[in-house]
């Protein structure tokens, strides 16, 4: 089967020919060997960078914006934000400050995107 993808890799856009034969998988049209392991993880383990919001207490705000340190498996962000959605900092918080080390075994942590002060 083949499938047809751009590379995202960089701004070059390479548009990618993946074909699967059996155990193997051949990538063509690729610029640089980068695009060839971008398409094999999008065939074999997409992954992605994680953004969302955590609940946040004693700040003007009642969320704060996170995002994962790494791009991780999108089989695995149901049970992140699962976990997440569990979760209720505190502030102040500094932007790149880690709120969840490895979360759920990716070996991704969770990090602040803003500073947020603390108001009482
Ligand atoms: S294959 Fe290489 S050159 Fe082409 S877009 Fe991807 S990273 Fe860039």
């Amino acid at each position: 089967m083949k499938n047809n993808m751009v590379c995202i890799v960089c701004p070059r856009g390479c548009t990618l020919i993946v074909e699967r034969k059996e155990k193997n998988i051949e990538v063509k049209g690729n610029g640089c060997n980068r695009g060839k392991e971008y398409a094999i993880s999008e065939i074999t383990d997409p992954k992605r960078i994680l953004t969302t919001t955590l609940l946040i207490k004693n700040a003007s705000i009642s969320v704060i914006p996170v995002v994962t340190s790494s791009p991780i498996s999108k089989n695995a962000i149901k049970r992140i934000m699962d976990d997440l959605n569990s979760i209720v900092v505190e502030a102040p918080i500094k932007c790149g400050q880690v709120i969840v080390e490895n979360i759920q075994n990716t070996g991704a942590n969770i990090v602040a995107s803003c500073d947020v002060e603390r108001i009482s």
